[in-house]
């Protein structure tokens, strides 16, 4: 088997995303993380463009690592300086790290409108940078910046920007698309010329402008090239750079090379969900591998088959990377789908059985007013277990009234007060919240906790609105989603009414009773 090197680039790379921030704490919890999974680089900052990243080269030093090797970034040293008296190049060692990624231009154009120096001058501070932390025994990842711009513009003096990273000692030249636009059969003419010349391991680093990067990273490893950056969950500038949580399977699982990374491949969901958590953007679901809807199935033939035999409608097994399969609800999942979902309530139960048809004819008339059960398998078994007669009430609500008082340019205050009963106790109390919503979860968990006290650690960790006839203004039905965690396990919930209030009243109910009856089933073994 061929070995691949990963070198992530999440943290720098990565980091230029819109919408993509990492304090130091994040970036050295997702260093840690991407060292368990098995990358052999990680690239965690540019130690020259802010104080941030300096820190972080300065606490990373108290880990160690299992396979990881960190990495600083920099660029070759500036045409008026020495390199021993270059400050960037004097930062990048500073960080102590054993290995360093500079970049240096391939493309003519930016040598005379960026640098404004010769073409020969830039060939000289690229052998002399490299050949200076090389002296300092550093291992040096060279990366070529535009190179396939550069070398469309001009083929050979590109090539001679490479020669002379080989020339300085670059223990591996990597390829940037830097622009992103690259296509994979202009690449595979150019690296094939690049291979010829170069001796060198080579790597590709891409960008999606085309939506080409990750078609690209794996062609070039398939010609020859060992080293690929990546950033997880596609990260970056622009489109993003390439995914490595598309690439690392595909390269492991499809085309036979291996890496460290294979030991733990089916912690790669885990770390995808990870790393978007930490950002604080949300998860792509349809990411490939590691979304949530990777290896869901809708329709009613298609679960059944799914059933029957995964490998009809599945490229891999999910739980290889530690993802699973999902089954979802819609108004065109036939019976078998409703009956996949029951046999886990009831292991036995047939398609036969008349409570199959009544949830599925139930649940098509749900559907039809408007509930929508895919992102709320909570409410989903909540219903189950009612059509089986597993179900028994929580609580009964007597009453809530919510009172909404805006004075002013003030900010409007919410209260809210309910009476609920539990086995025949009765408990009436009141909350104050951030809005009318707020203030009746509030509420009715206040209510609940002395019977209850399990709900402390059910949090709710995303509520939304959508409007579902928008044409009729304010009179409009709404359905509320609601994500609850009990820090173990997430669920989700939904309600439907023409008044925001009642649609979120029926979410937060579900919410609660699917958590409560969960942890009942749990004690009782
Ligand atoms: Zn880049």
């Amino acid at each position: 088997m061929s070995v691949i090197v990963f070198f992530d680039t999440t943290l720098r790379d990565g980091a230029q995303g819109e919408g993509v921030f990492f304090s130091m704490e994040d970036k050295i919890r997702i260093a840690k993380k991407l060292d368990a999974l098995g990358i052999d680089y990680i690239e965690g900052g540019w130690p020259g463009s802010n104080p941030k990243d300096l820190k972080f080269f300065q606490k990373i030093k108290d880990y160690r690592f299992k396979q990881a090797k960190i990495t600083a970034f920099g660029r070759t040293r500036r045409a008026d300086n020495p390199p021993e008296k270059d400050r960037l190049l004097q930062n990048l060692l500073a960080t102590g790290t054993d290995v360093i990624t500079i970049f240096g231009k391939s493309w003519d154009l930016h040598v005379w409108e960026v640098l404004r120096i010769s073409p020969e001058k830039n060939l000289e501070i690229i052998t002399d940078s490299i050949s200076f932390l090389k002296s300092h025994g550093k291992e040096v990842i060279y990366d070529a910046e535009h190179f396939f711009d550069g070398y469309k513009n001009d083929p050979d003096y590109a090539l001679q920007t490479l020669k002379a990273a080989v020339r300085g000692g670059a223990d591996t030249v990597v390829l940037c698309d830097t622009n992103g636009g690259l296509l994979p059969l202009e690449f595979l003419e150019i690296f094939r010329r690049v291979r010829t010349e170069i001796e060198c391991p080579l790597g590709i680093h891409t960008h999606n402008d085309s939506g080409m990067a990750d078609a690209v990273s794996i062609l070039a490893v398939q010609e020859g090239a060992v080293h690929v950056q990546g950033t997880f969950n596609g990260y970056g500038e622009r489109c993003g750079n390439a995914n490595l949580a598309t690439l690392i399977p595909n390269f492991l699982l499809k085309l036979g090379y291996d890496s460290p990374v294979r030991a733990n491949l089916s912690k790669l969901t885990e770390t995808s969900r990870f790393i978007s958590e930490l950002t604080n953007l949300q998860h792509n679901e349809r990411q490939p591998y590691v979304g949530g809807s990777a290896f869901a199935h809708k329709a009613g033939m298609h679960a059944d088959a799914v059933k029957k035999n995964p490998l009809t409608l599945e490229h891999i097994v999910p739980g290889v990377v530690g993802n699973q399969r999902r089954i979802l609800l819609s108004d065109q999942a036939g019976r078998s789908t409703i009956l996949l979902k029951a046999g886990e309530l009831l292991p036995n139960i047939t398609k036969e059985d008349p409570r199959i048809s009544k949830l599925t004819e139930d649940l098509k008339q749900l559907e039809y007013l408007g509930y929508q059960f895919e992102a709320a398998e909570g409410s989903f078994e909540l219903l189950m277990k009612k059509a089986f007669a597993l179900y028994g009430k929580v609580f009964s609500l007597h009453g809530f009234r919510i009172i909404v008082e805006k004075n002013e340019d003030q900010p409007s205050l919410s209260e809210a007060t309910i009476k609920v009963s539990v086995d025949g106790i009765e408990e009436h109390t009141a909350a104050e919240g951030e809005g009318p919503v707020n203030a009746l979860d509030s509420a009715l968990r206040k209510a609940l906790f002395r019977f209850f006290p399990e709900i402390k650690e059910f949090k709710l960790v995303d509520y939304k609105v959508r409007v579902l006839e928008e044409n009729q203004g304010t009179a409009a039905k709404v359905r509320v989603l609601i994500e609850t965690t009990d820090g173990r396990e997430n669920w989700g919930t939904v309600g439907v009414s023409e008044n925001i209030i009642e649609a979120s009243w029926q979410a937060l109910v579900d919410s609660l009773e699917y958590g409560i009856l969960k942890r009942r089933q749990a004690t009782c073994g």
